[in-house]
């Protein structure tokens, strides 16, 4: 076989269809994000980004930079081995013991990434309890979904946020069949959120775990930052909480919280978690410092409200149409992928404005959007630019816009 031509081909037909992904390469700034530099053709230009899932920009927060440059000399720099193997510094456990504490539960089980903690989370779990039946929503996340498959379990997927779907399929067995229901709180395109209750209300029903990705929700929700769940006073009624140390808390890392002995279930059988190098000490640290930061403090959450009502209601003046959802994810539609790739290279080149366009398989074909995350570091003027390159694009165009909003 020509592994080349066969390489080039399968690429080729991916940018006919628009859909070929051109990495922005970008410098942050701390102390002045959102406001970055980017790399392009031997030049560079200043560039604002309104695509990014430091939502709080904690990323650059004097807590955690102070912990983690404090951390990085007193450790060195690598954890220098599996968690196994010599590897598990005192940094992660007290930030397990942080994120235990986090959501009520008895434990916490730390992953190199949010990813890796789904694929190791649900993949153990599904494969190591006998004839385990996994119920997952149609619209979970990849990570999830590449848990689910290497179990190699049976799966059932459920109509999106449907509790009456999911109590359907799991009537279909009786009560001594494990069971086993994956969902997320935010969904991380649509910013829809699941009716969390109603699920937890099938899953008792039918004597199910569940299993909640907070990823998009954990430091942004609750009065401590523990995500929806703890928002809607449901914590204690989930089996297992997954989230990221890598959006709101603008680190690195993954993490499942649970019962103990769930925690060591997973940690004694899950091969992603123990044959990989334990995470850099300075970086457990730094998420630490995160974490306690925004369980006490509530200035960073409300000030995020506030700039993505700002942003939604310039975006209604104008009409240029969002999806309306509850959460801080701001998905403005575009239903073409060519013309969603060429409005974000425009607001780039003309206006510095930095935001991906999201096109499939992340979104189904015909919904390709630019999302757009303001935080609490985006100024008045960081909006108004914004708005005004948006406004000016749409009109440039022709693009569809609703009646002006009252
Ligand atoms: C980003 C994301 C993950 C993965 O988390 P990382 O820490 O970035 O690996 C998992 N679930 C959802 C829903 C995500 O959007």
């Amino acid at each position: 076989m020509d592994f080349e031509t066969y390489f080039k081909g399968e690429l080729d037909s991916v940018r006919e269809e628009g859909r070929y992904r051109i990495f922005t390469e970008i410098e942050r700034h701390c102390g002045t994000f959102p406001h970055a530099t980017r790399y392009v053709d031997e030049t560079t230009q200043p560039i604002t980004v309104w695509c990014s899932n430091d939502y709080l920009g904690m990323g650059q927060h004097p807590a955690v930079l102070d912990a983690m440059r404090r951390v990085l000399d007193e450790c060195g720099a690598g954890a220098g081995g599996t968690r196994n193997i010599s590897g598990t510094n005192h940094h992660h456990v007290m930030l397990e013991r942080e994120l235990a504490d986090l959501h009520g539960k008895e434990a916490a089980l730390l992953f190199t990434s949010g990813y890796v903690s789904n694929w190791a989370g649900l993949g153990t779990l599904a494969a190591r309890i006998p004839g385990c039946v996994v119920f997952s929503d149609a619209l979970n996340h990849a990570s999830m979904i590449e848990g689910i498959r290497h179990s190699r379990s049976q799966c059932h997927i459920w109509r999106h946020n449907d509790a009456g779907h999911l109590d359907e399929l799991l009537s279909q067995y009786g009560p001594d069949v494990p069971k086993l229901v994956a969902f997320e709180s935010v969904y991380s395109m649509d910013g829809d959120i699941a009716p969390i209750a109603d699920i937890l209300d099938v899953c008792e029903a039918h004597g199910a775990m569940s299993y909640i990705d907070e990823v998009h929700a954990v430091g942004l929700y609750g009065p401590r930052g523990g995500g929806v769940a703890e928002r809607e006073g449901l914590m204690d009624r989930i089996t297992v909480i997954e989230g990221t140390l890598g959006k709101a808390f603008g680190v690195m890392g993954g993490y499942i919280a649970a019962s103990e002995s769930l925690c060591d279930f997973v940690r004694t059988f899950a091969s992603g978690f123990i044959f990989t190098t334990a995470l850099p000490p300075a970086l457990a640290a730094g998420a630490t410092a995160s974490i306690r930061h925004l369980k006490a403090s509530e200035i960073e959450r409300a000030r995020h409200k506030e700039r993505v009502a700002t942003v939604r209601r310039r975006l209604d003046g104008l009409g240029i149409p969002h999806l309306p959802n509850p959460s801080h994810i701001i998905p403005v539609m575009v239903g073409d992928p060519k013309k969603c790739k060429r409005i974000s290279d425009w607001l780039m080149d003309n206006h510095g404005i930095y935001v991906q366009p999201i096109n499939y398989p992340t979104v189904p074909r015909g919904t390709e959007r630019l999302r757009i995350t303001p935080s609490p570091v985006h100024s008045d003027g960081d909006i108004d630019r914004l708005i005004e390159a948006l406004s000016d694009i749409w009109s440039q165009c022709e693009l569809a816009r609703r009646s002006a909003a009252a």
